[in-house]
């Protein structure tokens, strides 16, 4: 999901009010929080809202009629990213400083232990499909810019405007609220008068926003996507976490898989993802695993910079059909949306910086 913050909340947080119940989560004495058993096979998404429900029906489709994880998450996260109303993911996706849309997407199975990507990649839809061919077709894991376009120009995708007319106002509007020096805007002497003041209103947002989907199918074979269009107004070639195995995404086969959304430099450096699987591999839940890589994290800045937390949500399957999410925003609770034979659901994980959850 997409969410709006300005650009400080979004960088960090503090911890000062929630300090106690942050404290035992980070000495990994807790463990509470859902860790919901599901018959699998099973398909959820970071995304909770109407478009993430559809995807998962798209999903579930494939898995209950005895189809793979890998063909399940694809076709699922194609519904987000076609969708011209989420500015986060593929089309409509809120564009670069220049007003630029480059997506990232990558793509991992468990089964054959492959994985694809592509990143900074403009003017395709649908960018997990790409990457998934960059998986099946290629010997490689990832295509950046022009080469991963010219890729999927040679599997016959189309090549389209991703700049939606909702994403290219909000740009305008960012470019002309972002700094009061530059030369965007109302002339110098006209501005701050009334009849100036309706240009292009609003705070320079910084927005964010990517999706996860992961699945187990009935065979116990796990796989993932993460899709996003990364941060706006990133500088132009910028490529965040999501493309990148291990960071944005990790699937074992034997374990589970793990997602990250949120700012992608921290999920980077902390190999956010394979470090949920592995500490799923450890014994730990989905959702024990997901806020042990939050307080890892956190754990890494209190040495720097102690009152610094960086915005993350992660999510996590297991095989036995276990969920977990946390996020580290200062308010609410992550949800996501999930689909097996029990039908639709919403899971609500738990807020690692107010102990909420
Ligand atoms: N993780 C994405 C990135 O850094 C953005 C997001 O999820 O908000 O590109």
């Amino acid at each position: 999901m997409r969410s709006a913050l300005s650009r400080r909340n979004f960088f960090h947080h503090s911890f000062g009010l929630a300090a106690g119940g942050v404290l035992l989560r980070n000495l990994g004495l807790t463990g509470r929080g859902p860790a919901i058993g599901r018959s699998t096979p099973l398909i959820v998404t970071s995304h909770p809202n109407a478009t993430g429900r559809r995807a998962m029906e798209v999903g579930w489709e494939i898995l209950a009629a005895g189809g793979r994880a890998i063909d399940a998450v694809e076709k699922a996260t194609n519904v987000i990213e076609v969708d011209p109303e989420d500015t986060s993911v593929g089309y409509g996706g809120l564009p670069n400083e220049d007003g630029v849309v480059q997506l990232d997407a990558s793509i991992m199975d468990g089964r054959t232990y492959n994985a694809g990507a592509v990143a900074s990649l403009e003017n395709i839809k649908t960018p997990s499909s790409v990457a998934r061919l960059v998986m099946d077709r290629t010997d490689h894991v990832m295509l950046v810019g022009p080469g991963a376009l010219e890729f999927a120009r040679s599997f016959g995708f189309q090549e389209e405007n991703l700049l939606t007319e909702k994403g290219r106002l909000e740009w305008l509007k960012w470019r002309e609220n972002r700094g009061p020096d530059d030369d965007w805007g109302p002339a110098d002497h006209l501005r701050g008068l009334p009849e100036t003041e309706a240009g292009l209103p609003g705070p320079p947002t910084h927005e964010h926003g990517t999706v996860n989907v992961l699945a187990v199918d009935s065979y116990g074979d796990v796989a993932g996507i993460t899709s996003t269009s990364g941060l706006s107004w990133k500088v132009p070639g910028r490529i965040g976490d999501s493309p990148i195995i291990g960071a944005g995404l990790y699937v074992d086969n034997e374990v589970g898989a793990a997602g990250a959304t949120g700012r992608g430099e921290d999920v980077i450096k902390s190999c956010a993802s394979y470090y949920i699987v592995l500490r799923m591999r450890d014994g730990r839940s989905p959702q024990q695993a997901c806020e042990d890589a939050l307080a890892m994290i956190r754990e890494k800045y209190a040495r720097v910079n102690p009152a610094f937390m960086p915005g993350e949500k992660f999510v996590a399957i297991n095989k036995n059909g276990e969920i977990g999410a946390a996020w580290s925003y200062s308010g609410g609770r992550p949800t996501m949306s999930v689909r097996s034979a029990a039908g639709p659901d919403v899971f609500t994980g738990v807020n690692f910086v107010t102990g909420e959850g």
